[in-house]
């Protein structure tokens, strides 16, 4: 929290107006699972076999300075030079999310060394019935959870990372909750899910108006010991009490490609400098604001925690970070038991028509 404020206002100080906070790197689009909501394994198989090597990951982060650096993909711990990213990183003083689905990470969890620097980020959908239909395997859950237990126990700071979908039940969301923290781990993330072209199932995704009835009904009956990895404004936000527009260049994505315009979850391009992402993307084209009909239903953890973080920074938003974080677990006029409604015709008819994501996005899995 310390690096990330003094860097904020670092950043303010110089006058600059757009700055990074998170990198996502992808080192690779390769992954052993299939999970429906996935916009990143739908690549043919000559990219699937690329990867980025540790000198470009770390001379992306270094060009781009962003504090935290979250590693997705694909899955990274079919990286074979994996380790060298990791601790490439953190010499560069960055704090880094690895994030995984957890099926390799108790075989390949003695490459690294508890850090305080190092989340082992590990991608969870839910209790099991939820995650393991959202990962389409089954004993999925279980080999993950086994895994948490296992780096708790190593000493390993250890964050879940959660993509909510159309199907979520917010009163198994709260035990999911319950159930993680009971397990040791340190934070929980979560976002909603939001249409990646490529998905192969695209009526899994959630519209704005859903999200927030969503997210309303969890936090109804939130609790505040809850270690949630959000920004009390974004958690606000979530529940349609604050409203943001999108900062894309705050969580700028590098993979085999380059820098992917203009974030994490649409491919408009892709250029080979950070400087140039910043200098060539047409920014006002993107966010709700803009009319661009692949942002209206977005309130994805990517887009728009950027966005809640700069708001603390600002006099009003101080005081808007207090207050969320006093009031985002109070009773907000929603039934935290009441089953969400069931999708109407016309809302799966406009998702299947609109564009949405997964992995990471929760920032990203
Ligand atoms: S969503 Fe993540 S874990 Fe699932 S297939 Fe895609 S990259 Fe793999
Ligand atoms: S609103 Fe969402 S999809 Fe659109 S630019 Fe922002 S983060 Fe990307």
């Amino acid at each position: 929290m310390f690096k990330v404020a003094s860097y904020v206002i670092g950043k303010k100080l110089q006058g600059q107006q757009r700055y990074p906070l998170v990198l996502m790197l992808e080192p690779l689009f390769r992954c052993n699972l299939t999970c429906e909501g996935c916009g990143k394994i739908q690549y043919p198989d000559h990219i699937l076999k690329k990867r980025i090597t540790p000198a470009q990951a770390l001379a992306a982060a270094e060009e781009c300075g962003a504090p935290m650096v979250s590693i997705a993909g694909g899955e990274p711990l079919l990286h074979p030079e994996i380790t060298e990213i990791v601790d490439g990183l953190i010499k560069q003083g960055r704090y880094i999310y690895l994030c995984t689905n957890a099926l390799l990470l108790a075989r390949k969890i003695d490459s690294f060394k508890p850090h305080k620097q190092l989340t082992l980020s590990v991608h969870m959908d839910g209790l099991e019935q939820e995650h393991d239909h959202a990962v389409a395997r089954n004993g999925t859950f279980k080999i993950a959870r086994e895994a948490i237990a296992k780096a708790v126990n190593l000493g390993f700071r250890v964050a879940t990372n959660t993509t909510l979908f159309n199907s979520a039940d917010p009163r198994r969301v709260r035990l999911f909750f319950d159930e993680m923290m009971a397990l040791g781990v340190d934070d929980l993330m979560l976002s909603p899910g939001y249409a990646y072209p490529k998905a192969p199932s695209q009526e899994i995704f959630l519209s704005r108006e859903r999200t927030i009835l969503l997210f309303k009904k969890i936090f109804s009956r939130g609790k505040k010991s809850w270690k949630l990895n959000l920004s009390p404004n974004f958690v606000a936000f979530l529940q349609g009490k604050r409203d943001y527009d999108c900062t894309p260049w705050g969580t700028p994505t590098y993979n085999v490609f380059g820098w992917q315009k203009p974030c994490y979850l649409l491919s408009d391009g892709y250029v080979r400098t950070f400087k140039e992402l910043l200098e060539a993307t047409e920014w006002e084209k993107y966010g709700r604001q803009s009319g661009e009909p692949r942002c209206r239903n977005c309130m994805v953890h990517c887009g728009f925690e950027p966005s809640s973080v700069r708001d603390t920074f600002t006099v009003g938003g101080v005081f808007r970070h207090f207050s969320a974080e006093r009031h985002n677990y109070d009773f907000n006029g929603e039934d935290p038991d009441s089953p969400m409604p069931t999708l109407p015709a016309q809302e799966h008819a406009h998702q299947e028509s609109e564009k949405a994501c997964a992995c990471a996005g929760s920032d990203a899995r």
